[in-house]
């Protein structure tokens, strides 16, 4: 009779000789900081490893402790957030540090405190608990939902099966192995499934957990894990304003605290509206009047909608009425100082060519 060998013993033999080399942690059997483990893992929410390893290096080089952080301006927070996106994650990471330092400066080592705090979810939680405090806990991500889904052979539609993959999930770190070692086998996991058991070509041949995946033996790992047929994105319409001062600096404004890229700088921009609008309704809306120039259109991908911006630079015969929002006039090398989205830095990039392609137009 043949006895299965436990799925955390392969999973940690394979960790020991494969396991990455990430910024944020410690060296095998021994435990990271629970500040970088914090840090990397509300980064990884939404974005990839690679993405994120400047950014959590530019982040512990600036705010080396979690007091630190605590400290700084929200301001300098989301200027060096800029660029990794999903912005109100950068507010709740610089409340979650005033939090912890209010109790004390130590992040909580239990589940229920750790979830109290500002943008820490089931997920986060259960990271920081097993690889920042070595308790056993399976956080369950995209890339755990996918290993589980193939190692059990479940062939339910997301999202529906989330909270059966989930407690399968939990199933695996049965086991002395994996209790003796949570955090090694957690990042274990996601190391698996984002190397080995990937999305698209899984490679099965090298896996540590072919011998005793079903989805392996039934040949259907690629399809699974399944999911519902998404509805179609909807499309919004705005249009933004790129305003130049005679010191040729540029117009932004700060967005609202709620919503898409809360908190961010932005050129002068209408609502984004389910319907195209005119330029004359966005320069109602926006306050903002001068003598106009096209500068194209720019399309972007939100999680939830496509957005189309037409953009005008306004130049001459600025006039400013009702301002709601606070205008900051912003030298363009300073650009990088302010908390400026990828979505808004593409915008001014595409006016100012678009300014100077008419600059070279007029001289030739
Ligand atoms: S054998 Fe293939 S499908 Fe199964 S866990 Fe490994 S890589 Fe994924």
């Amino acid at each position: 009779m043949s006895t299965q060998i436990p799925y955390a013993t392969l999973i940690l033999r394979w960790y020991d000789h494969h396991q990455r080399i990430l910024p944020w942690r410690a060296k095998t059997g021994t435990i990271p900081d629970p500040y970088h483990v914090l840090l990397s893992e509300i980064m990884l929410q939404q974005t990839q490893v690679a993405t994120v390893i400047p950014y959590f290096n530019k982040f512990i080089e600036n705010f080396p402790t979690l007091n630190d952080l605590a400290e700084a301006s929200l301001e300098k927070v989301m200027a060096m957030w800029t660029g990794l996106g999903y912005y109100s994650r950068a507010r709740n990471l610089h409340r979650c540090a005033q939090e912890v330092v209010k109790i004390g400066g130590i992040i909580p080592s239990n589940f229920k405190e750790l979830k109290d705090l500002p943008g820490i979810g089931d997920y986060t939680a259960a990271a920081i608990l097993s690889i920042g405090y070595n308790q056993p806990f399976v956080a369950v991500d995209g890339n755990v939902e996918r290993v589980t889904s193939r190692l059990f052979a479940i062939e339910d539609s997301l999202p529906k099966v989330k909270p059966q993959l989930a407690a399968l999930a939990k199933t695996l770190n049965e086991g002395q192995e994996a209790q003796d070692r949570p955090g090694d086998f957690a990042q274990a996991l996601f190391d698996i499934g984002a190397t080995i058991c990937k999305p698209k070509n899984p490679l099965c041949l090298i896996c540590p957990l072919s011998s005793v995946c079903k989805a392996h033996q039934q040949n259907i790992a690629e399809l699974l894990p399944k999911r519902e047929k998404k509805t179609a994105k909807p499309t919004k319409y705005g249009i933004s304003l790129l305003i130049k001062n005679d010191q040729e600096n540029i117009l932004l404004r700060k967005r609202p605290e709620k919503g898409v890229l809360a908190g961010t700088m932005e050129l002068p921009s209408s609502f984004w509206a389910e319907q195209s609008i005119s330029l004359e309704q966005a320069m109602q809306e926006t306050g903002c009047f001068g003598q106009y120039q096209e500068a194209g259109e720019i399309k972007h991908v939100f999680t939830h909608f496509t957005l189309k911006v037409r953009l005008y630079i306004l130049t001459k015969k600025l006039q400013f009425i009702e301002q709601k929002q606070e205008n900051i006039w912003v030298d363009l090398e300073d650009l990088d100082l302010y908390p400026c989205s990828t979505l808004m830095k593409k915008m001014i990039k595409q006016a100012i060519n678009e300014t100077s392609n008419d600059e070279r137009r007029k001289i030739s």
